[in-house]
C-alpha cells in the first residue's frame, strides 16, 4: 500500500495571501504542499482558461460550485458548506469568489 508523509508546518507567505483573499483565518499549521499550488490559487479568478487548464494538468477536479454553479478546480477550493448526503463532519469545498463572502 503506499504511503503519504505530510509535513505539517506554519502557513507561509502565499497561503496567508491565499487565506486573506477567501477572508479565512490562517489555520496554525497545515499540510506541506507544492509552493507552485499555493502560486496558482493565488492566479485571479477570471482567468478561468488558466485555473482550467492547471487543474486539468495537475489531476484536480473541476466540478461547479455548490453555491454559485460556476466551475472551479480543486487548487482552488476555499471555504467548505455542509453536506448531508455524506453526514455530519463532511463538507463540501466552495469556489474561492464564494468564501470570500462566505463566513467561517
Ligand atoms: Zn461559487
Amino acid at each position: 500500500m503506499p504511503t503519504v508523509k505530510i509535513t505539517m508546518r506554519p502557513p507561509g507567505l502565499l497561503s496567508r495571501l491565499w487565506y486573506r483573499r477567501i477572508n479565512q483565518t490562517p489555520p496554525a499549521l497545515e499540510g506541506s504542499t507544492r509552493p507552485t499550488g499555493h502560486l496558482a490559487r493565488l492566479v485571479p479568478y477570471p482567468l478561468r482558461r488558466f485555473h482550467h487548464a492547471y487543474a486539468t494538468a495537475r489531476g484536480f477536479f473541476w466540478l461547479p460550485c455548490p453555491l454559485c454553479g460556476h466551475e472551479f478546480g480543486g487548487h482552488e477550493a476555499g471555504k467548505t458548506i455542509p453536506d448531508p448526503a455524506t453526514g455530519p463532519n463532511r463538507g463540501r469545498g466552495i469556489c474561492s469568489r464564494c468564501s470570500r463572502t462566505h463566513p467561517e
